[in-house]
């Protein structure tokens, strides 16, 4: 690991702290009286007790303050509303962002994937009509990759669009396309060469497409979760008419388009550890406040301990990552090692947050005596999505098997 800070990057970081503490104490306090149960934990682990659903219109107007100071799109290029910051201020970005435990924002999916694809793949008039609504937070964008028979195996998809005319018709099922009921559009990958899977070169033939969520023949079904909240849903498709000129990229060209969008993906699950660290005081200091007996329990303090050597150990991995980026080397497999890293710790320290609060962290939200509204109670739940989301552990440990230690197959 080999990297230092420039005059620049220290500028960027001093003009962010400066924004935050101009702007965000404010927009706290404004929120807190206007919309009081946002307060219960609403910073844990970026979400809180209402998960992210519950604290929707409080994102968005968060995103917008943000885009005002132009720290929404802060890695965008300027002419589309961002800073064109680098690798290195993009990790300054998030160890700010955490330390601050600042707000969620509306529609990470947009700002974090959607965005830049529309930017790197799109026509003037595709940037231009949608690029601006995803920056000020006007419309919600979901990403709907995942079918019941393609999941790990993404290019095994098989929802169709038929060309005609102008159109293509769209016939299929998606499944655990996180918010697509608040969604107006989505990023679509979809079947236009129906027999690739049967000629064995199922890569190809995969077309991505912008779709309206309010056209007929699209119905959305949210799924309840672990945790008792509807944050994705089943999409079906059936006979859904999308104009030719909203497909991102040329026909065919879908897993070209998709392969980005995940890569920012893994990317910016690698970054999210920086918040763990905060994440352990709040319930370190939770603890202190009711149920300090815990903090004297041996076994409690040496998973205290193991988790901040953990936390110290996985920014570190991010921290190498980013100094092979830096001198143009591959970064990998320290992102993919990184992704595993956050699962393992996101559910460890969910796990030894209930056990910090004792009791107390048996209780559900919606009860009257949950602290910070039943957020780490949720968490524990929820937390079990990190070993799935953005690739699952065991088919990251098979590549970082295959690839970076190269083991024999068989
Ligand atoms: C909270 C959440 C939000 C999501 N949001 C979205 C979204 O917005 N858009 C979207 O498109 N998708 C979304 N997904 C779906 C997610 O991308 C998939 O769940 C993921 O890719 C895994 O696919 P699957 O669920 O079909 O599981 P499968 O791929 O069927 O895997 C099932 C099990 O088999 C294991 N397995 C699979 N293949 C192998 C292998 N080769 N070797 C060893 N083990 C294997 C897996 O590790 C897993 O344990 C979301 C999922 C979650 C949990």
């Amino acid at each position: 690991m080999d990297f230092s800070y420039s005059v620049e990057d220290e500028t960027f970081r001093d003009e962010l702290t400066a924004w935050l503490d101009e702007n965000l104490p404010k927009f706290l306090a404004e929120w807190a009286t206007s919309d009081p149960d946002a307060e219960d934990g609403d910073d844990i682990a970026g979400a809180g007790s209402g998960g992210i659903m519950g604290s929707m219109e409080r994102r968005r107007a968060w995103q917008r303050k943000l885009n005002e100071g132009r720290w929404a799109a802060y890695n965008w290029p300027v002419e589309w509303g961002g800073r064109a910051a680098t690798v290195t201020q993009s990790v300054i970005y998030a160890e700010t962002m955490a330390r601050y435990r600042t707000p969620g924002i509306f529609n990470a999916n947009g700002l974090w994937q959607i965005g830049p694809m529309i930017i790197r793949w799109g026509t003037d008039e595709q940037k231009n009509r949608w690029v601006p609504n995803i920056l000020d937070a006007v419309d919600h964008w979901c990403q709907g990759f995942t079918e019941p028979q393609a999941g790990s195996d993404l290019a095994n998809l098989r929802t169709v669009a038929i060309r005609d005319g102008d159109d293509y018709v769209l016939d299929g099922q998606k499944t655990f396309i996180s918010s697509a009921h608040i969604a107006k559009w989505g990023l679509f990958l979809v079947r236009t060469d129906a027999d690739a899977i049967a000629e064995k070169r199922k890569h190809d033939g995969i077309t991505a497409l912008i779709v309206d969520l309010e056209v007929p023949g699209v119905e959305i079904r949210p799924i309840r979760d672990i945790a008792g909240e509807e944050m994705f849903c089943e999409v079906f498709f059936d006979g859904a008419r999308v104009p030719v000129s909203y497909r991102l990229g040329g026909e065919g060209e879908g897993w070209k388009v998709a392969m980005g969008t995940l890569e920012n993906e893994r990317v910016g699950t690698a970054s999210l550890a920086i918040g763990m660290r905060s994440d352990l005081d709040a319930m370190i200091n939770l603890a202190k406040a009711v149920n300090p007996a815990a903090l004297d329990d041996p076994e409690i303090r040496e998973r205290i301990a193991r988790a901040h050597t953990e936390i110290e150990y996985t920014k570190l991995l991010n921290y190498r990552a980013l100094s092979k980026i830096l001198k143009n080397q591959k970064k990998w497999p320290e992102v993919q090692i990184a992704k595993l890293q956050w699962s393992h710790l996101a559910q460890t320290l969910a796990e030894l947050a209930v056990d910090l609060l004792g009791p107390l962290g048996m209780l559900a939200k919606g009860g009257p005596d949950a602290v910070d509204g039943g957020a780490w109670n949720r968490l524990y739940v929820f937390q079990r999505y990190t070993s799935i989301g953005a690739g699952t552990t065991e088919v990251q440990k098979n590549i970082i098997a295959d690839r970076a230690i190269n083991l024999p197959r068989n």
